[in-house]
């Protein structure tokens, strides 16, 4: 009797000093659960159809495409953000077509939103880009993987932080889901948040960016089970350390840095959209698994598209999102970047 007091006494005191250490109280095993290959299918089987036109910047398609994913933070009641008045964040022609001289319309990044509930102030922001190129002499281009896949992977992340809240687990920061517009001009609509953010980047903690998950590349051809991160450590020692334990606790993926190397020559660090945070000193991840034949090809197309490989890459930067929301301390900044 006396031994077994002791030991749940031992325990208790286990328990607090593991939330004092930032580990957070629930795992979330069961909100990873909730994305899935099924429902990543049937969003992308609409978001890369070719209804949607190929999802050039400003066009109809795009809008199409947009009012679908606004659809279905509806469904799931995500609200928009705080300080918004829709889901909408307007980014003017002016501005999309200022450096590179082209002619544009009006476009808009999309962003939902999910409160934390201790340290609402602190926001975690989750990017993936929503336009594609359009068409060319006839054809329609999809863009199933670049950047449809990082477009559904967000509808899933946020629905799982929504379910995991609506059973009182909901993050202790803040989770901005921001579909950016523009990228394939010139990463637009990433540039115009970190210009105009809703909230401060100085509360800005993190940036996880998802751009082409839902395929493999020729140096992978034997296993889809891989995932390249860019840039977890350039920034803060942190953010490399909850990456390596988020995958290694909960998802297991192989983790490929060869893109991570600064000599690399493909510069994808300064690619895709996260770059427009990390220059302003936020501490970012870019998760992508390579080009392949159908980068920026017509046949760029959903039934190419690995989806259970594709629910493992999103449980991944959820997990990631999680510990980052949840954990006691925000990342610290710790390197110069370069
Ligand atoms: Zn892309």
């Amino acid at each position: 009797m006396k031994k077994l007091l002791i030991l749940f006494m031992l325990a208790s005191t286990l328990s607090c000093t593991s939330q004092k250490s930032g580990v957070s109280d629930v795992p979330p095993t069961n909100y990873i659960n909730t994305i899935s290959a099924t429902d990543l299918k049937n969003h992308l089987y609409i978001v890369a159809s070719d209804e949607m036109g190929g999802r050039e910047t400003g066009s109809l398609g795009q809008k199409k495409a947009g009012d679908y994913l606004i659809n279905q933070y509806k469904k799931n009641k995500i609200p928009f953000p705080k300080g918004a008045t829709d889901y909408y964040q307007k980014v003017p022609a002016a501005f999309l077509n200022a450096t590179r001289n082209e002619n544009l319309p009006d476009s808009e990044n999309i962003w939902a939103y999910i409160e934390g509930s201790e340290k609402p102030n602190e926001l975690i922001v989750i990017s993936a880009h929503y336009d594609h190129v359009g068409m060319k002499d006839g054809e329609i281009y999809n863009g199933a993987d670049d950047d449809g896949s990082g477009t559904v992977a967000l509808l899933e992340i946020a629905q799982a932080f929504k379910i995991a809240k609506n059973e009182g687990h909901g993050p202790k920061r803040s989770v901005l889901i921001l579909h950016v517009t523009g990228e394939e001009h010139g990463l637009h609509g990433s540039r115009y948040y970190s210009e105009n953010p809703l909230f401060p980047l100085a509360n800005t903690i993190s940036n996880i960016n998802i751009d082409m998950i839902g395929r493999r590349d020729e140096l992978h051809k034997d296993s889809s089970n891989y995932v390249y991160l860019i840039g977890s450590d350039y920034l803060s020692s942190d953010l490399f350390n909850i990456c390596e334990e988020a995958n290694n606790k909960y998802v297991n993926l192989f983790i490929d840095y060869k893109f991570n190397e600064k000599t690399d020559p493909n510069r994808f660090y300064y690619r895709s959209d996260h770059y427009n945070f990390a220059k302003n000193g936020i501490p970012s991840v870019f998760l992508f698994n390579g080009v392949h034949a159908d980068y920026h090809k017509p046949t760029d197309e959903v039934d190419k598209i690995e989806f259970d490989a594709l629910a493992k890459r999103t449980q991944l930067a959820f997990s990631i999102a999680w510990e980052l929301a949840n954990r006691e301390n925000r990342p610290v900044v710790d390197k110069n970047g370069n």
